[in-house]
């Protein structure tokens, strides 16, 4: 662990394995953090504070492009780390380090951008000034589907605000975070301004920075069930909270789409990082004059897919994370299949060729899929694409909508009236037109809905890190 300018092993003694989600080998081991650190490391962060929030913008700023430059040096080395901890094939995962580390350039380059204001007043004798301040010691849990970029999403706009840090990452891919600290370390981020407590078993750790009055905000990204647990907690202090949570993305083909634009699209999008993330198309909705046409082209794309060992040159789907997640995407796809839908591919665990050490399931197309079926509601991190035939653009729209879920949805259509339809439409925080990558750090991310509150990237992002502060002067 990372704690107060120092590596540290946990106060208990205690460590745990880190396995390769492909092989089922250990990798490593690292501590196991409980209370009693975390304790330790909001105490750094809280003395750290006021030595960091009185630096100018431009000192912190310095300091992030200084880690920024660092990340990218270690692009290579990063994303090796990646592909061993979580599984994605090397290629994207060269591709996160870089998403991750834009965040650190945009933020250094925000973190000189915030701005107040001041507002006239009706007095002649009373001035009125607003002040942006950084809200103080933040605490910080992230998931392993996106081990690094979820890392810098939150550091970057801490640091840039005049915040600092305790982050727990997932208890699967501390790997990943400890490069990053070591990252922190290198660009001599100041004693205490960035902690990290490794665990795993995350409700100490949680329990810890939820209770501790020291820590002003709580920044969360992973389940919605754990979310609205730390909501819920979060409003005994009233810590200001973000929350980064599930999603059950529409993806809408309409009438006019190109069919098999669109199916390359969705299959490229639903695909990527196994299907797991919270942005993936969870339930296509294909207008049925172009299903058939959707269906050749998108069974065509899934079978050049090839499933294995992420450092294999050429592997395009890696392994679900876990036995848990493995057990869910049986289950959702055994249930479909129950309740007729079509599997017009895989639809079955992947065990040939020393597979069955890992978490393999082979890329799936379910056609014909039904609301009374799991995959309909559920979040699948998996990689299923569940196809559902439509043909009455109203009745879409509120089939789309029609989920607790509300982060990510897209829609094909190359008719510029229904698109902005379907963009007014969406209760979905973010809309992707013709368009499968709809991030970056510059555009804020997040969810409405059960998928979460605020925003993270673009001035958003920084804004969740501020107080706002009024003075009225009387002269
Ligand atoms: P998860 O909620 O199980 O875990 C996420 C993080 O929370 C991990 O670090 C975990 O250790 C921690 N955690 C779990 N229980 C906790 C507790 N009681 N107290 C404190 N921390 C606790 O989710 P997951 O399965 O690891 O991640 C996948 C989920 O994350 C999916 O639902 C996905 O959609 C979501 N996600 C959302 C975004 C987004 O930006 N909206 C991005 C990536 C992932």
């Amino acid at each position: 662990m990372y704690i107060n300018g120092k590596w540290a092993n946990a106060a208990s003694g205690k460590i745990f394995e880190v396995f390769n989600p492909a092989t089922g080998q250990r990798i490593d081991s690292v501590p196991d953090g409980d209370a009693q650190d975390t304790e330790m490391a909001i105490g750094a962060a809280a003395d750290a504070f006021s030595g960091w929030s009185g630096l100018t913008a431009y000192q912190r700023s310095e300091y992030l492009y200084v880690a920024h430059r660092i990340m990218m040096d270690n692009m290579d080395h990063l994303a090796h780390v990646m592909t061993e901890e979580q599984g994605k094939p090397i290629r994207a995962a060269r591709n996160e380090v870089k998403y991750g580390a834009d965040f650190l350039l945009w933020f250094a380059e925000e973190a000189k951008r915030i701005y107040g204001r001041t507002i006239l007043s009706s007095r002649a004798d009373q001035r009125f000034v607003v002040l942006k301040q950084p809200v103080g010691v933040v605490g910080a849990v992230t998931p392993w589907n996106y081990p690094v970029s979820m890392i810098t999403r939150k550091v970057a706009p801490a640091l840039a605000a005049g915040c600092t840090i305790v982050l727990k990452p997932a208890e699967a891919t501390p790997l990943c975070a400890m490069e990053m600290f070591k990252i922190f370390e290198q660009a001599c981020i100041p004693s205490g301004v960035v902690n990290l407590v490794t665990a795993l078993s995350p409700e100490p750790v949680g329990a810890a920075m939820l209770m501790d009055k020291r820590v002003r905000k709580i920044t969360f990204t992973g389940s919605t069930d754990v979310g609205k647990m730390i909501a819920r907690k979060a409003a005994d202090q009233l810590k200001r909270i973000s929350l980064e949570l599930g999603g059950h993305a529409p993806f809408i083909v309409c009438e006019d789409a190109d069919p098999v634009h669109a199916a390359k699209g969705a299959m490229m999008v639903k695909f990527l990082n196994t299907g797991q993330a919270c942005i993936s198309p969870n339930r296509i909705f294909v207008h049925q004059r172009l299903l058939d046409d959707f269906l050749n082209e998108a069974h065509k794309r899934v079978s050049g897919m090839t499933v294995g060992n992420g450092m294999d040159p050429g592997v395009s789907i890696g392994p679900l994370i876990g036995p848990a997640a493995l057990d869910k995407v049986v289950r959702q796809v055994e249930d479909a299949v129950s309740l007729g839908a079509e599997v017009i591919c895989g639809g079955r665990r992947m065990v040939a060729n020393g597979l069955d050490k890992g978490c393999f399931f082979a890329p799936t197309i379910l056609n014909r899929v039904t609301p009374d079926m799991r995959i309909y509601r559920e979040e699948t991190f998996g990689p299923v694409a569940a196809v559902i035939p439509y043909d009455n653009e109203t009745d879409v729209l509120d089939m789309a909508n029609d989920t607790n879920y509300g982060l990510a949805s897209y829609v094909y259509t190359r008719d510029i009236s229904r698109a902005m339809r379907y963009f007014e439409g969406l209760h979905f925080g973010i809309v992707g037109i013709n368009d499968i990558n709809p991030t970056a750090a510059a555009a804020p991310f997040g969810g409405m809905k059960e998928s979460g509150l605020g925003r993270e990237g673009a001035q958003e992002g920084i804004s969740e890190y501020l107080e706002t502060k009024l003075g009225g002067f009387s002269i």
